[in-house]
């Protein structure tokens, strides 16, 4: 728990936020369906309140998949248009809209509800991580669910197919940052090994600046002749030494592809 009425649920895929109120209750992503079925069970023992609403920071399957354990439980499922229209495309592509819950809400750039004492606010400021990300932020707890618009000391998957796009995602992190303030809690959607999946600030400026140094980075690389294969086979992003994990090789395809690289 973070508060006494907000924690996050962690088993298989990117982190989720549920909040608990006498009015209802918030969840924030749902993982896969076998995992948002542990989720409603081990709610259902800590709370009589119905879901009154589902949020997705993205479509992403592991932030997605499990909608469908909430049909006919959940008030209404909320995203960005984009998320949905991203989501619609996924699913018609693999043959698999019988297995999702798309949300029935959409927005474009900011949305707002108020559940209890709490304020429940989306905001969209542009491609990132895919077309489609939002913020959440539990106002009067001070908690932002960033989705996968941050990834903690873990190199991330950049969705250019879904418009994701690494130049606009810093000025997304840097609005984000704008919008929220010092004491605000951050919660990640994923993270690397030893790292956790909430933080502060200070782990979204690192992440913000490790976009930057792998655009520098890449940009140079290009410059000095290096061919795409060379690129990759690199195992650390000069000044951002802290992301060690696997799948480095993602954001640098990403930045090489976006520079105008073939
Ligand atoms: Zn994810
Ligand atoms: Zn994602």
């Amino acid at each position: 728990m973070l508060t006494s009425e907000i924690g996050t649920f962690e088993e298989k895929g990117g982190t989720i936020i549920f909040f608990l109120s006498k009015k209802g209750i918030a969840v924030v992503d749902s993982q896969f369906p076998d995992q948002s079925k542990h989720l409603i069970d081990a709610l259902g023992k800590r709370s009589k309140e119905e879901f009154k609403l589902l949020i997705n920071t993205h479509h992403h399957g592991d932030h997605s998949s499990g909608n469908i354990s909430f049909k006919g439980i959940v008030g209404h499922v909320l995203a960005h248009e984009n998320s949905l229209k991203n989501q619609k495309n996924v699913a018609i592509a693999n043959k698999s809209e019988d297995k999702q819950l798309y949300p029935d809400q959409t927005y474009s750039t900011i949305w707002c509800q108020k559940v209890a004492k709490e304020n429940i606010c989306l905001y969209y400021y542009g491609a990132g991580h895919t077309d489609g990300d939002s913020f959440v932020h539990f106002e009067h707890a001070n908690i932002v669910h960033c989705g996968d618009l941050v990834f903690n000391r873990r190199h991330p998957f950049v969705d250019r197919g879904a418009g994701a796009n690494m130049k606009s995602w810093i000025e997304v992190l840097n609005k984000g940052l704008n919008k929220f303030d010092k004491k605000t809690t951050y919660v990640f959607g994923h993270s690397g090994s030893g790292y956790e999946i909430k933080g502060t600030a200070d782990d979204v400026n690192k992440f913000r600046d490790y976009i930057g140094n792998v655009l520098k980075f890449v940009e140079g690389e290009m410059k000095a002749g290096k061919t795409k294969e060379e690129l990759l086979k690199v195992t650390l992003i000069p000044g951002s030494e802290d992301w060690k994990t696997d799948g480095i090789q993602r954001p640098l395809e990403a930045a090489w592809g976006e520079l105008g690289g073939k």
